[in-house]
């Protein structure tokens, strides 16, 4: 089967080259918002939304009246607006936020450039750009496959990153007769049917706590100051390594289950209400655990593998899964129940994620 892979490498542009990036990053983000009020307007006017043609259309004529946006890759434009048309797709079909206009103070710049006639080329230590030529790259890993568009990006600690994207070959893993069911977990990641608690690693834990310290000691500087320019950066360098940590983790979990399981179910939460969640850690686990899922997703689909998610309102922690009597209530607080009916001893996460199992398997048949 064939897949897009995206690999990430670390980029070191020179004085000239950072200058062309931030470029790119303000037409990118110029297209975008101008198309987006462009969207905006035209609903409000006609009651009616435009399509990605109509407003790639426009953009010859664009850029023949706004020439700056001539000095960056054109190919960057469009992707600007393609990446709107799956901003407003997404916003139809209720995955996210309706597109919001991109702010010059935004954290994290990015802009892609499409792949063609070999605009794009990793050598041993460098990568070729568009408009930039080669940029000093590490380039920690190879692969195999045809280069589809790459990504360059900034980070609010002022990295500099390039996400190559590539169709590549996979096979698809043999087939295996396991079957689990997965619970988002209070104490724990998560918790698999077969028991298996799994925990959430000590570093990241860790880094957590550090970043809880560090962003106390930012808000008592002044803002705009010097130390507290330092300290902004230390936070957003926590930040990332925390974002890499979690990222390999779960991979590295994804991966197990998946080789291990043929279906797997989990419940479908909603993402748009766990984000909102202002408290710290939570909603860092949160993200982790959409990530988790997306993940999931995706790596089943070339393996070969079934991912079922069952109705969130289906009630996993009250049901006793050895006689199906439901509970009128289960407060936060117990971790462990006697069935009233059946004299069931269960461990409150492992029973959860049997009965998603259960459920899950059910509403396939
Ligand atoms: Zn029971």
């Amino acid at each position: 089967m064939k897949i897009n892979k995206a690999y990430k490498f670390r980029i070191y542009p020179n004085e000239n080259q950072k200058k062309i990036i931030e470029k790119s990053f303000g037409c990118s983000r110029y297209v975008y918002n101008h198309f987006l009020n462009q969207r905006n307007e035209i609903y409000k006017a006609e009651k009616r939304c435009m399509k990605y043609t109509e407003q790639q259309n426009q953009l010859p004529s664009m850029k023949k009246e706004l020439v700056w946006l001539k000095e960056v890759d054109s190919t960057s434009l469009q992707m600007s607006l393609r990446n709107l048309d799956a901003a407003f797709k997404n916003f139809f079909e209720g995955r996210a936020d309706r597109p919001k206009f991109k702010s010059k103070r935004d954290n994290y710049k990015t802009y892609t450039s499409n792949f063609v006639n070999n605009n794009i080329e990793i050598k041993k230590d460098k990568i070729k750009l568009p408009k930039l030529k080669y940029v000093n790259a590490k380039i920690h890993r190879y692969f195999e496959g045809r280069v589809i568009n790459a990504t360059v990006s900034k980070t609010s600690s002022g990295k500099y990153f390039v996400s190559i994207c590539v169709e590549t070959k996979i096979e698809p893993l043999k087939k295996v007769s396991g079957n689990v069911g997965i619970d988002l977990g209070l104490c724990h990641f998560a918790i698999l049917s077969n028991g298996e608690k799994i925990q959430n690693p000590k570093y990241l834990k860790k880094s957590l706590d550090k970043l809880a310290k560090e962003q106390r000691k930012l808000s008592s500087k002044e803002k705009g100051s010097n130390n507290w320019n330092k300290q902004r950066i230390k936070v957003a360098r926590l930040h990332e390594r925390i974002s890499n940590q979690r990222l390999d983790f779960i991979h590295k979990l994804s991966k197990r289950i998946i080789s291990d399981n043929q279906v797997i179910i989990l419940e479908d939460l909603s993402v748009k209400n766990m984000m909102k969640n202002d408290k710290l850690a939570q909603s860092i686990s949160d993200v982790s655990w959409y990530k988790f899922v997306t993940i999931l997703d995706y790596k089943a689909k070339w393996h070969g593998r079934k991912i079922h998610k069952i109705n969130r309102w289906y009630p996993s922690s009250k049901t006793c899964n050895n006689c199906g009597h439901v509970l009128d209530e289960m407060p936060l607080y117990i971790r462990e129940w006697k069935c009233p009916k059946c004299d069931s001893i269960h461990d409150r996460d492992i029973n959860a994620s049997r009965n998603i199992l259960k459920q899950g398997l059910l509403e396939i048949a």
